[in-house]
């Protein structure tokens, strides 16, 4: 059974003022395999958000199914909010929180005991043990972003959702990042990432989906898809 099933998943957003909305998602339909890192590949406007912010349950999907591990999200949110972690793309912390009170706040947030808590491996994990009790707002942007990784993995969620993790990062960070989500990945955890880079996809991704005007135009492990290009 794949982590996730997309079936002709379709979206359009309110209108304004008697004018229809937009239809971001046309009837959109792929698996993601379990312990994959999978790429949704696509220009700005493609959809790629809008699918992601299905999945966190931030966005009503208009008809079609979105389920993880069978479970629809929007009949069983709380399954949901367990199997996934969301690496949003806005990076929105209290500036005078530290980062190890960020996690212990999202800890609290999933309801996860004191004794099970992890902020510490957490920090470890992404290289910021040493910035455990600095102000947010006193980051780089590059540990801010490692920051929100770690607090989408408090939980243990077995899936984790990254919506453009290095659009307008530099080369040195995007490698950090990669490394980050390959090392994730190969504990266990299975991937869903967004990206316009296609060599972002390449390098990274196990399987790639392309995706342009709310339509799938591909859905193929990498190796066949770069044979092809
Ligand atoms: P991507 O993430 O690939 O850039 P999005 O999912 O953000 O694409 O957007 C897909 C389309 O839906 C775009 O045309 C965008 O303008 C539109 N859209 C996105 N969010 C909203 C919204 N909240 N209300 C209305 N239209 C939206
Ligand atoms: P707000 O109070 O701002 O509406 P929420 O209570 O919805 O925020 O969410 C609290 C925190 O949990 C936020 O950092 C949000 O990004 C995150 N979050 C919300 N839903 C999910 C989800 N399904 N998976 C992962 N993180 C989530």
């Amino acid at each position: 059974e794949p982590a996730i099933r997309i079936r002709d998943l379709a979206k359009r957003y309110a209108g304004v003022g008697g004018e229809e909305g937009k239809l971001a998602l046309k009837g959109v339909s792929f698996d993601v395999p379990q312990g994959q890192i999978f790429g949704l590949l696509g220009p700005n406007g493609a959809g790629k958000s809008t699918l992601i912010n299905i999945l966190a349950g931030l966005v009503m999907k208009t008809s079609g199914s979105a389920e993880i591990w069978g479970f629809d999200i929007d009949a069983h949110p709380r399954n949901a909010k367990r199997s996934i972690g969301i690496v949003p793309q806005e990076i929105v912390f209290d500036p005078f929180f530290t980062p190890f009170e960020v996690l212990e706040n999202q800890a609290g947030f999933y309801g996860v005991p004191r004794g099970e808590r992890r902020s510490a491996d957490l920090l470890e994990a992404v290289r910021l043990a040493d910035k455990r009790d600095a102000y947010a707002r006193t980051l780089s942007g590059g540990m801010k972003r490692r920051l929100l990784v770690a607090k989408a993995m408090v939980h243990s969620p077995p899936i984790l959702v990254l919506d453009e993790p290095t659009a307008g990062v530099d080369v040195e960070l995007r490698r950090q990042l990669w490394e980050l989500v390959t090392r994730l990945n190969r504990e266990g955890v299975t991937v869903v990432l967004t990206t316009h880079y296609l060599e972002e996809a390449e390098q990274l991704c196990d399987r790639i989906a392309i995706i342009n005007h709310g339509e799938l135009i591909t859905d193929k492990p990498t190796r066949e898809l770069v044979g092809m290009m």
